[in-house]
This record gives C-alpha cells, sequence and structure tokens, in this order.
C-alpha cells in the first residue's frame, strides 16, 4: 500500500546543522514525502540556505538524524542562489543546461545520449527550446533563471532544491516560474524543496511549509501556516515587501 510512511524520502529528527563546531539551526524535526512540495521560510540569517547545504551533504551534521530512504547520487538537482559568475558565464545555454549531468558522469569524459536527452527535455520543459544556441550571458533575467533552473532539472531525478529561485525578477516573471515549478512537480513527479522570501509566491505553490528562526517555528501544512502564530505574524510582516 502506498502510505504515507512508505513515500517519505527524507526524515529528519532533532538535527542540528553549524560552522566550525557552532550550531545555527537546531531541534529540525520533519519529513519530506514524494511528490511533497516544501516552502521553508524565515527572516535573514535564519539557516534556510544552511539547511539546504546540510541536505546536500555540504556541511556535517551536528546531531540529531537525517535519514534518506532510497535516495541515491543523482535524484537530487540543486539550483543556488544566483551569482555575478554564473550571469556571465560564456557558454551557449545547452552546454549550461548539460554541464548540469556532470554530478551523474564521474570521471566519463563525455556526455552520453542519456545526458544530452536528460538536457532537451528539460530546456523543452522550461519552453527554451528556441534559445538553445543562443549565449547564456545575453539572455534577459527571467530567461537565465530558467535556464539555470533547466541545468537543475536536467540533474535531478527525485528532488529539486531551490534556493530563492524567484528573487529578483518582477512579478510577471515570477509567477512564470512557480508555475514551471508546479508542473515539474505534476508531471514529472519531481519532489520540491525550495527556500523563499516571497513568502505568498512560495505558499500558492507548496503544500508543506518549514519555518525556521534558528530552531523550527512551524511545520505543517500551507492552510494550517497561515493561520498558525507564527505564520500571522511573518506574513503580516512580509506583506507587501515581497
Ligand atoms: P538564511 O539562508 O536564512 O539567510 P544562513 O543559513 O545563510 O541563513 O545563515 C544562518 C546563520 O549561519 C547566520 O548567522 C550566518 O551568519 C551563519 N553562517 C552562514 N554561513 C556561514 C559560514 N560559512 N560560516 C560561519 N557561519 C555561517
Amino acid at each position: 500500500m502506498d502510505t504515507a510512511v512508505s513515500r517519505t524520502l527524507l526524515l529528519c529528527e532533532n538535527l542540528s546543522f553549524g560552522y566550525e563546531g557552532r550550531p545555527v539551526l537546531s531541534g529540525l524535526t520533519f519529513s519530506v514525502a514524494n511528490g511533497d512540495r516544501l516552502c521553508v521560510v524565515g527572516e535573514n540569517g535564519s539557516g534556510k540556505s544552511t539547511l539546504l547545504k546540510g541536505l546536500l551533504g555540504l556541511i556535517p551534521v551536528m546531531g540529531g538524524l537525517v535519514k534518506t530512504i532510497g535516495l541515491k547520487p543523482g535524484d537530487i538537482g540543486y539550483l543556488p542562489q544566483e551569482n555575478s559568475v554564473q550571469k556571465d558565464f560564456p557558454a551557449a545555454v545547452f552546454e549550461v543546461v548539460l554541464s548540469g549531468r556532470q554530478n551523474r558522469r564521474g570521471f566519463a569524459p563525455f556526455y552520453t545520449r542519456a545526458d544530452k536527452a536528460a538536457a532537451e527535455e528539460s530546456l523543452a520543459m522550461m519552453g527554451l527550446g528556441s534559445l538553445k544556441s543562443a549565449c547564456f550571458r545575453e539572455l534577459s533575467g527571467g530567461q537565465r533563471r530558467r535556464v539555470l533552473l533547466a541545468r537543475s532539472l536536467a540533474a535531478a531525478g527525485r528532488i529539486l532544491l531551490l534556493d530563492e529561485p524567484a528573487s529578483g525578477l518582477d512579478p510577471v516573471v515570477q509567477n512564470d516560474l512557480y508555475k514551471i515549478l508546479e508542473r515539474i512537480n505534476t508531471e514529472l513527479g519531481i519532489t520540491i524543496i525550495m527556500v523563499s522570501h516571497d513568502i505568498e509566491g512560495a505558499l500558492r505553490l507548496s503544500g508543506k511549509v518549514l519555518h525556521l528562526a534558528g530552531r523550527q517555528l512551524f511545520f505543517g501544512s500551507a492552510d494550517s501556516y497561515r493561520e498558525s502564530e507564527p505564520g500571522r505574524i511573518f506574513l503580516h510582516k512580509t506583506e507587501g515587501s515581497a
């Protein structure tokens, strides 16, 4: 039977992460099921990026337990926050997307036919087929973000970790991006874990919310988050600032 327990991909219990022996995030107890859309929210410095880094294994677990169920290397795609190096990347769109497959290649010198097909598919999913040969750095901000999303999608077998995917984009482009993320989730069955400042947009997309403030303030459905005390306070604070 396809129970909630059997669909669990990620289980965290009293988990903590930190730097140089000093915890910055502790007491995390939450789970992510196959097909979930989880939004991680919180003020600046609350530990959102630290959590993503921890889940990616870039920083060690300081305490507690994190368990992945049925996940293998290459199942997770990651979209980091946009930085200036990426903006100036002098490569064709297709090359940028294909490079997302690097983590699956090991030491093999060439990309395989499957790598190229995955890159083509994720470009098509993003509506970028016609820009395949365009130069990445000449694209608009919204197009660039979609290319980087296509890159992480090409890498993702089952889960996408997104760090502020919509930040810095105008509201129309943000909305398009959320629609694409929704299709990635519903049509491809990819689980989405997303950090976002754009709380209202993210809540429209997300089924679940994890609210951090150095510790876990809330974990549950987006609907119950709106009614909760941390949800009401945070939504009120961020009103109009997204
Ligand atoms: P958020 O993503 O919510 O803005 P971060 O996860 O970036 O928060 O940061 C959480 C805390 O960890 C902050 O106090 C920040 O200063 C600290 N921190 C982040 N990265 C490092 C690092 N590489 N070394 C030491 N402290 C860090």
